[in-house]
């Protein structure tokens, strides 16, 4: 098993119970990683807690949060309206 931490409660878990966001910097867009489209990028882990989820189920503080990682403007980012739709569905 691989553990990751959830970006809200810091709680670790095995990689598979966690949801996967990445920025795919190539696009320059937020993504939804699944295990069946693995996709390269620096990624963000929440547990299924409905209350991480809310937390990051606001635009602009994921578009903070990978911009301060990835040290690039948050005008490069671009986030799905959709992509904050699955995260609290
Ligand atoms: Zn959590």
């Amino acid at each position: 098993m691989v553990f990751r931490q959830c970006a809200g409660c810091k709680i670790n878990d095995d990689r598979n119970n966690l949801i996967r966001i990445t920025f795919a910097k190539i696009k320059g867009q937020i993504v939804i990683n699944k295990a069946d489209r693995f996709i390269f990028g620096r990624s963000l882990y929440l547990c299924k807690d409905i209350k991480c989820r809310r937390l990051f189920a606001n635009p602009k503080k994921m578009k903070h949060y990978f911009a301060s990682r990835q040290k690039i403007a948050v005008g490069e980012i671009n986030l799905d309206d959709n992509i904050i739709e699955e995260i609290i569905k």
